[in-house]
């Protein structure tokens, strides 16, 4: 299989400075830990694809007080290692994870347009000055009323589709990752999402394992979002959403379960952002 979205940022390969990390460790050590990780757990190829806050070319997308302190990587570095990496035959995909904010579509576009990534991965994480995902911001959950939040979620993910900068949309149900659950009929706003979806072409939609390692513990998408894509003959990437090596791939066996459950039998392969299906 192919995992087509991870993070590095927990090991510092492309620090601000030489000092955050180990004297003279050679940066495309962890591409290659990666990799090794990715080969034992059988996935044949993977996107490495980190938040663009934490790069200083792209901090003016997610300017938020909780973004600052994280936003010191050079994303010229980033993409520099990830092709050298490829130059060295390590199957390893230039990625990113976009933040979609609101009213920020020209400088996401911006980045998206100038560098050579293979695949971009279209998110929403904030709704407003709300990081709905994020520990820190968690009471504001009892604050809101769920299904007004699962309706502004969905309006954000539409939009974000709509800006046609996207390879795929990460994580598509991410909105239930604490466990707060609608208690609305999710259909209309299922189908609205997969309408939109529909109009992209070439964009395709994320299983990830990674909600069964948070609250919520279920696979995103939920089976019935999943089903609306498929209806319409959307394609899927597969992804473990790893921050850590020993996730990658990791509960792969119930990614393939539900994607076969819903009649895929592949997966997509981006090279600069040209996609290849792969099976199962
Ligand atoms: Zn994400
Ligand atoms: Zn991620």
């Amino acid at each position: 299989m192919l995992d087509y979205h991870m993070h590095v940022e927990n090991y510092y390969p492309f620090g601000r400075t030489p000092d955050t990390r180990p004297e003279g460790s050679d940066p495309l050590d962890t591409i290659r830990r990666f990799v090794e990780v990715a080969t034992a757990r059988g996935v044949s190829e993977i996107a490495i694809t980190e938040h663009v806050y934490h790069f200083t070319q792209a901090s003016d997308i997610v300017d938020r007080p909780w973004a600052r302190d994280k936003c010191f990587y050079d994303m010229d570095v980033y993409v520099n290692l990830l092709l050298d990496a490829q130059r060295q035959g390590l199957p390893v995909k230039v990625g990113i994870e976009m933040d979609y904010m609101e009213g920020k579509e020209p400088a996401i576009e911006r980045v998206v347009n100038g560098y050579p990534w293979d695949f971009v991965l279209g998110s929403v994480h904030w709704i407003g000055e709300w990081g709905f995902d994020l520990t820190e911001h968690k009471p504001e959950w009892d604050r809101r009323d769920v299904n007004d939040v699962y309706r502004e979620y969905f309006r954000l993910l539409g939009q974000a589709v709509q800006t046609g900068c996207f390879n795929s949309m990460s994580h598509p149900d991410l909105i239930k990752v604490f466990g707060y659950l609608p208690t609305m009929d999710m259909t209309a706003l299922y189908e609205e999402l997969a309408e939109l979806v529909a109009c992209q072409p070439g964009l395709c939609v994320e299983i990830s394992s990674a909600g069964l390692r948070k609250p919520v513990g279920r696979l995103y998408p939920e089976r019935p979002l999943l089903e609306a894509f498929a209806r319409r003959g959307i394609a899927i990437t597969t992804a473990s959403d790893a921050h850590y090596a020993e996730d990658i791939g990791k509960d792969f066996d119930s990614v393939a379960e539900l994607a076969r459950a819903c009649e895929y039998t592949d997966a997509m392969s981006f090279t600069r952002r040209q996609r290849t299906p792969v099976p199962l």
